[in-house]
């Protein structure tokens, strides 16, 4: 096929082209002038994307769990305790890297269908005088269900129980489609991946580091070397690298920055906002119901559809990628075969959501589900129409 259809995963998202071809560059001296003029606007507009006036930002060749390798290892110590929420697939394995690092994780195991539970939370660190607790872990929106979770409402239970410990934050299918406010929330940590929100191919792991983390880092003993964030700070004044960089990749977020930074953050998060609110109205009209529960936690960039008791939901995954050509998420671990997610991160609009809306509405007619062709369509019109971004400007 010579066309491409946009996809629905909730990552990789779609590339716009100017992103695309600011990845695909000519090798250039990573220890020139050149590669200083990408590194160091990269840098800076990653700073700004997350909200952040001196975080450190570290990228690493990697991906988003790369990420979270590098978080622990550099802030923690063998035997540290960590609190975290069992409450997706991306939380599950976070908690499962954590263990394999020797860290004793104290789990707390929630519903899927929920946010992170902070009441829970609350109970643990108030009860932890002793201050055991050296981080506490936050997914901000699981791209598993479609949770989002309230990361400044974690803030304030560790700033009431006046609690130091580290507040380590995967944002991988938050940032930069949804807002975040590393500062305001006193965010330690913040991870996520080039191909996500940044609309990159799969390939750099981003963090951003607090001056306080930055401090951890210093004496945590768990084993680094390749993920060392003190070697990337140390070089990176002089726009050096401890090893080969990804240029391309880099060179790509410093446009993707570019991008998201000139169309206005707060109208990019508006935009998603609007695009999941129009998703969210197809699935009630399709008579189906989101996998989230409370809409104070539904995601603005995947929505996990679930469908009827009997049905595989995978099934229409497979079912759209064969006949149509158009990429859908499939549930993962303990929702494989109850939901299917459709992704709207990234590099996604109005008309290209309506185009998964229908595909999904064909899909389902096709596989035998009740679905009334364009009914979904509609209901997502209505919401688009009545509030496209240019029709807001013009009104
Ligand atoms: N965390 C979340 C919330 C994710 O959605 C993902 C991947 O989808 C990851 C972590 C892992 O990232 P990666 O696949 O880039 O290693």
């Amino acid at each position: 096929m010579y066309t491409q259809n946009p996809v629905f995963i909730p990552g990789p998202t779609n590339m716009p082209e100017v992103l695309r071809r600011a990845t695909d560059l000519p090798t250039i001296d990573h220890r020139s002038a050149a590669f200083a003029d990408i590194l160091q606007p990269a840098l800076a507009g990653v700073r700004k994307v997350v909200k952040s006036e001196n975080a450190e930002i570290v990228v690493f060749p990697a991906t988003g769990s790369g990420g979270w390798e590098a978080t622990i290892t550099n802030l923690l110590s063998p035997g540290d305790k960590v609190l975290a929420a069992r409450c997706g697939m991306f939380s599950h394995r976070w908690i499962d890297m954590c263990q394999r690092h020797g860290l004793q994780v104290d789990t707390v195991h929630s519903s899927w269908q929920q946010p992170l539970p902070l009441a829970e939370y609350e109970k643990r660190l108030f009860a932890d005088k002793g201050h055991d607790i050296k981080a506490v872990l936050v997914t901000h929106n699981e791209t598993a269900t479609g949770v989002k979770s309230d990361v400044g409402a974690v803030r304030r239970l560790l700033d009431d129980a006046k609690h130091p410990a580290l507040l380590l934050v995967d944002g991988v299918s938050s940032i930069a489609s949804m807002d975040f406010r590393m500062d305001e929330w006193k965010v330690d940590a913040a991870i996520t991946g080039s191909q996500k929100g940044f609309m990159l191919p799969v390939g750099l792991a981003i963090l951003a580091l607090s001056p306080k983390a930055m401090q951890a880092a210093q004496s945590a003993k768990l084993h680094r070397a390749y993920f060392d964030i003190r070697e990337m700070a140390k070089t990176y004044p002089s726009s050096g690298y401890p090893y080969t960089p990804s240029v391309g990749l880099l060179n790509g977020l410093k446009m993707s920055t570019e991008l998201l930074l000139g169309e206005g953050l707060d109208n990019v998060f508006k935009r998603h906002a609007r695009i999941a609110s129009g998703v969210r109205a197809a699935v009630s009209a399709w008579g189906l119901r989101l996998y989230a529960q409370e809409e104070s936690s539904f995601s603005d960039t995947v929505s996990a559809v679930e469908t009827p008791d009997g049905f595989d939901a995978t099934s229409i995954v497979t079912h759209a990628a064969q006949k149509y050509a158009v990429a859908f998420g499939a549930g993962l671990g303990d929702v494989a075969g109850r939901v299917f997610r459709i992704g709207h991160l990234g590099s996604m609009s109005d008309v290209m959501a309506l185009s998964g809306i229908a595909t999904a509405e064909m899909a389902m007619a096709d596989l035998g589900l009740p679905i009334r062709l364009g009914s979904g369509v509609a209901a997502a019109q209505e919401i688009y129409r009545n509030t496209a971004a240019s029709a807001i400007r013009n009104a």
